[in-house]
């Protein structure tokens, strides 16, 4: 079952959405060389009190951490660490949900970590376009696969790696909900309707598509240890232009 948000169920998205942008906000301040990713766990987790928000990954299936932070070859659920320190040419994936009035906002960025090569710039450059061309699909009217096509073309045009363990997902009053979102075309024609919120949140890799858990039973690494980035914003689909619940509110 997809549940379609209410109006009022909107607006309090709309709100931990908000609260989650202002985490990457503060984010992208402080990724520099030196800082430890526990630090950066610190301050998320500081920002989201503030807002009298709860930090949804927080104790999820038992994850010690309030962000997913995901160096280099690393895809996703990162430990923040006292021993991970950034430092120059790491790229970094942060991946924060934050709770507020029962509503979760989900929302991945990757941020360079002060000089970083053109090989990375590019790889996350081509994985928020990809981000947006999915999220440009998020129309009442148009099939969960639209979204998966548009994100597969535009690593497909540059030979990146997808991810396939991995994809988006139904977000609302917990975080991962019905539908599963793939970042390929799997012939999936659920349609989607006004009212239907998914996280949509491609990882692309520069090398191959396959991945490993490691001894931790979180960390995801990219099995030829190649680069990998992450982007993602929680997307409502309207009667109109997609709407992305995880930016700043004006
Ligand atoms: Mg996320
Ligand atoms: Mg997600």
């Amino acid at each position: 079952m997809i549940n379609r948000k209410s109006k009022d169920d909107i607006k309090r998205l709309r709100h931990a959405g908000h609260i989650v942008a202002l985490v990457h906000q503060k984010m992208k301040e402080v990724v520099e060389p030196g800082i430890s990713t526990l630090e950066l766990d610190a301050i998320a987790r500081q920002v989201i009190k503030e807002n009298r928000a709860i930090p949804t990954f927080f104790g999820y299936h038992g994850f010690p951490g309030a962000i997913c932070a995901s160096i280099n070859e690393q895809v996703v659920h990162g430990i923040p660490s006292a021993d991970v320190i950034l430092k120059e040419g790491d790229i970094i994936s942060i991946d924060v949900g934050a709770t507020y009035g029962g509503f979760v906002g989900d929302s991945a960025w990757t941020y360079a970590v002060g000089k970083i090569s053109e090989e990375k710039q590019k790889l996350m450059k081509v994985t928020e376009e990809a981000l947006y061309a999915g999220i440009e699909k998020m129309r009442a009217g148009n099939v969960l696969d639209d979204i998966s096509g548009a994100i597969e073309a535009v690593a497909q045009r540059e030979g990146y790696g997808i991810v396939r363990q991995y994809g988006g997902h139904g977000v609302g009053r917990s975080m991962h909900e019905e539908p599963f979102l793939y970042n390929y075309r799997v012939g999936d024609h659920t349609l989607i309707k006004q009212g239907y919120v998914i996280a949509i949140e491609p990882m692309l890799n520069l090398g191959c598509d396959e991945v490993v858990v490691a001894d931790d039973e979180w960390t995801v690494s990219t099995a030829d240890k190649k680069a990998s980035a992450h982007f993602e914003h929680t997307v409502l689909a309207t009667d109109g232009e997609p709407m992305i619940m995880t930016k700043l509110m004006e």
